[in-house]
């Protein structure tokens, strides 16, 4: 999401993807966020020849968790935390490697690691034998992928990001074993990173920036230094839920552990001894065929539901409507729709389950009564939003279809429910006056601004 004030984004042009350059509005935006500081450090105007050797920047700086108890095991694990970041800012030089000019140090051994995954994943893949395949492993890998999607779209995502529901333990903890089969980062690091790129969408302060192109929002994010802008605002994202919760501490506590044991050693243990696999075969189909997929799908929501697709409720932002995220996602890929109304639950207006698996299953599991209080914006809201900001290709304003808002009723929401709305006040005032979380966050901002010009209006 955006975070302009009303009067600047109603200016915006929409950014064409690929296109390297960010629109002028964009550029103002990431100006806006960064201050003349970063536009420094890009120009190498700061490169002082008393910088500290690369790899030596982190000091422990207090300041910031000062404010609240955080707890051991967190602090720990989240050094970024206690980076000095005037020093950071100083050193933040992108590497160029054989004439290519990066904004960013990379990250060699992530570089690595990544591009090793991939590769060998790849030639695994050209060279499988066939003939030896297991129908009961291809349905297992299929499982073990649906458990690990699960975990990020229904838990990282949903609960633990948005708080769009309410969960037991039992739940909580179910979705906390998932989110480990997926084998990405801590829980406190993803929720964080996505708060922040809510908050500041399309910015730098965005850790996986769509306007720096395909591959930087998809994975190359993951293998260079985050630009300071995203320390700097994630050090100021409340995070006290998380650092407060039981399950997410546990997981911080035992995050290797976790990782090992259910994203690569069960899935893998599980069809050499149940359905006669061979170790090796299982070892390709688990930590190679399904991680490797399992990545790329979540990164698609960074990338490609960014850059493509149609933006029905608010033409002013890069998030879009893209069903092929959303199948291989599990519905995450109505993102225009989520970045504007984040804590539905659903993630989603319309569509049905095949487009939105995740939906079904919390859908399950509100009948079983593990999860409640299912948030969602009142229709009238939706309708309102997506007639003034919308880029006219709702449904309801098809030109075949003359349909109002309201005659789609339940038989195009997403699977066919539609729970009691719980709209979330703050919220709901929040998308009506803007649509988006972080306008009235960086209206509040840009306060003085306005205070000094209409101070000087009044003088003159
Ligand atoms: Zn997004
Ligand atoms: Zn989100």
């Amino acid at each position: 999401m955006g975070h302009l004030s009303t009067s600047e984004r109603v200016c915006s042009k929409t950014p064409i993807p690929g296109d390297a350059s960010p629109p002028p509005l964009l550029a103002r935006r990431a100006k806006l966020a960064n201050g003349d500081a970063q536009q420094q450090v890009r120009r190498g105007e700061d490169s002082s020849p008393e910088l500290p050797p690369r790899g030596k920047l982190s000091l422990p700086q207090k300041e910031d968790t000062a404010k609240k108890v955080v707890p051991q095991s967190i602090v720990n694990h989240v050094p970024k935390d206690q980076i000095n970041l005037e020093e950071y800012k100083r050193t933040f030089i992108g590497d160029n490697v054989l004439g290519w000019q990066f904004e960013a140090p990379l990250k060699w051994d992530k570089v690595i690691q990544i591009s090793l995954l991939h590769i060998v994943a790849v030639g695994v893949l050209l060279t499988y034998p066939l003939h030896r395949l297991n129908w009961y492993s291809v349905f297992w890998a299929f499982f073990v992928g649906g458990v690990a999607g699960f975990g990020v779209t229904a838990g990282a995502h949903r609960f633990w990001t948005h708080r769009s529901y309410k969960a037991n333990g039992i739940l909580r903890t179910l979705l906390m074993i998932s989110y480990c089969v997926a084998g990405q980062n801590t829980l406190y690091d993803w929720v964080r990173d996505h708060r922040v790129h809510h908050k500041y969408s399309e910015t730098d302060a965005d850790p996986h920036n769509a306007n720096r192109g395909f591959f930087f929002s998809h994975v190359g994010w993951l293998m260079m230094l985050k630009h300071p802008e995203v320390l700097r605002r994630g050090r100021q994202i409340d995070m006290s839920d998380i650092l407060e919760d039981p399950v997410v501490q546990f997981h911080q506590k035992y995050f290797y552990v976790l990782k090992v044991i259910f994203c690569f050693l069960l899935p893998t243990i599980v069809p050499v001894y149940l359905f006669g696999e061979s170790w090796s075969l299982a070892f390709a189909q688990q930590c190679l065929f399904r991680y490797v997929s399992s990545l790329n799908f979540t990164w698609s929501v960074n990338s490609a539901a960014h850059l493509w697709g149609s933006r029905p409720y608010d033409k002013r932002i890069m998030p879009s409507e893209n069903i092929f995220v959303s199948v291989i996602a599990m519905g995450e890929g109505w993102h225009n729709y989520h970045h504007v109304f984040p804590w539905d639950y659903k993630a989603a207006e319309l569509g049905n389950y095949k487009v939105n698996f995740t939906t079904m299953v919390l859908d399950g599991f509100h009948k079983l009564g593990w999860a409640w209080n299912m948030k969602q914006p009142s229709k009238e809201l939706v309708r309102r939003i997506l007639e003034k900001y919308g880029d006219g290709s709702h449904v309801s304003q098809g030109l075949d279809s003359g349909k109002d808002y309201a005659a789609i009723g339940a038989s195009q929401m997403v699977g066919n429910v539609h729970y009691a709305e719980v709209p979330d006040p703050e919220l709901e005032y929040d998308a009506e006056s803007s649509s988006t979380e972080s306008a009235k966050l960086d209206e509040n901002e840009n306060e003085g601004e306005r205070m000094k010009k209409s101070k000087k209006m009044i003088c003159t």
